[in-house]
């Protein structure tokens, strides 16, 4: 079993550190979520990766207190979805969350989309600056937002996101986005990093975990890891959360690196996010 020490942390803006991996829990049905989480947390996981639109906000809040440990060991990332940006309805939208995980504060909390069409990602930002002002969130960032997303909030407020959660795994490798990252001073955080299990039958993916007798999905994890990005691959399968958690034994080597980096084919899992509103 991987300890929760074992877990290298990034240093956010604000003297605060996320935990590198994690659990997501996005298609966990509620009635799954509490037992879902609290084998992750028997796992070794503290950081819990939940959004409003995922409908089991409580049920996270819920297994984390069941498991005893301080609210301070975990790290709690929630989302606010595209019908509540607006300045008035993200602070609001933010309490809710808030009141379903029954917390006082997040450690992180995101605009899920830009959604462009609405308009209203620079506003929706405003409410998240003062929030976290407020003590209502440590952190604060974005997700899925494109480099003139992203410089549109930091030319009208000042202030940059701590992390951009992007679809992010072998085949869509974003380096154009990690490059304006790095520049920026955001931490990258990649969603779907397994492709939702879609790279787990490449060739050069299969070779390498043979390689190191680690599984096709560890070496994938352990690729993000020394990318330096931010991963919380889901999973309800017991066995597999133990797999997933189980990747800060071993390296890559630069050419491992570079065959990993090859497969890349620009390709999505999910929407484009200059066009997504809502499903
Ligand atoms: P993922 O890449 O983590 O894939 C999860 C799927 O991969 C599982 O359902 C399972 O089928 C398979 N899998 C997991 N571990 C495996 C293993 N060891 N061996 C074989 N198969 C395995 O996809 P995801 O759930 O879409 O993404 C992870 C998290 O990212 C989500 O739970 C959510 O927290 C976040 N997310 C965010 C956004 C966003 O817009 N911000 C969008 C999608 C996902």
């Amino acid at each position: 079993m991987a300890s929760s020490t074992e877990i290298p942390s990034i240093a956010l803006a604000g003297d605060i550190s996320i935990p590198q991996f994690g659990l997501g829990v996005f298609q966990v049905a509620p009635e799954e979520t509490i037992e879902n989480v609290r084998h992750a947390i028997e796992a070794g996981y503290r950081h819990i990766d939940t959004a409003e639109a995922y409908g089991n906000e409580a049920q996270v809040g819920q297994a984390v207190r069941a498991s005893g440990l301080d609210r301070s060991e975990f790290f709690i990332t929630t989302k606010c979805w595209n019908d509540d940006q607006g300045y008035d309805s993200a602070t609001r939208a933010l309490k809710t969350s808030l009141g379903q995980l029954e917390m006082e504060h997040v450690d992180l909390y995101l605009i899920h989309w830009p959604a462009p069409s609405q308009d209203r990602y620079v506003e929706t930002w405003r409410a998240l600056i003062e929030a976290q002002q407020a003590g209502l969130a440590r952190a604060i960032g974005v997700s899925n937002f494109q480099p003139a997303h992203l410089r549109r909030i930091i030319d009208e407020t000042g202030v940059t996101p701590a992390v951009n959660q992007i679809e992010l795994h072998p085949y869509l490798q974003q380096a154009g986005l990690r490059r304006e990252h790095a520049d920026l001073g955001i931490v990258t955080q990649a969603w779907s990093p397994l492709a939702q299990g879609l790279v787990l039958d490449d060739p050069a993916i299969t070779s390498i975990a043979a390689e190191h007798g680690k599984t096709a999905a560890q070496i994938v994890l352990r690729w993000h890891i020394e990318l330096g990005n931010v991963v919380f691959p889901k999973s309800v399968t017991v066995e597999r959360l133990h797999e997933n958690i189980d990747v800060f034994d071993f390296e890559l080597s630069a050419d491992e690196l570079a065959q990993i980096e090859a497969v890349d084919r620009g390709e999505r899992t999910g929407p484009d996010p200059d066009e997504f509103t809502r499903p």
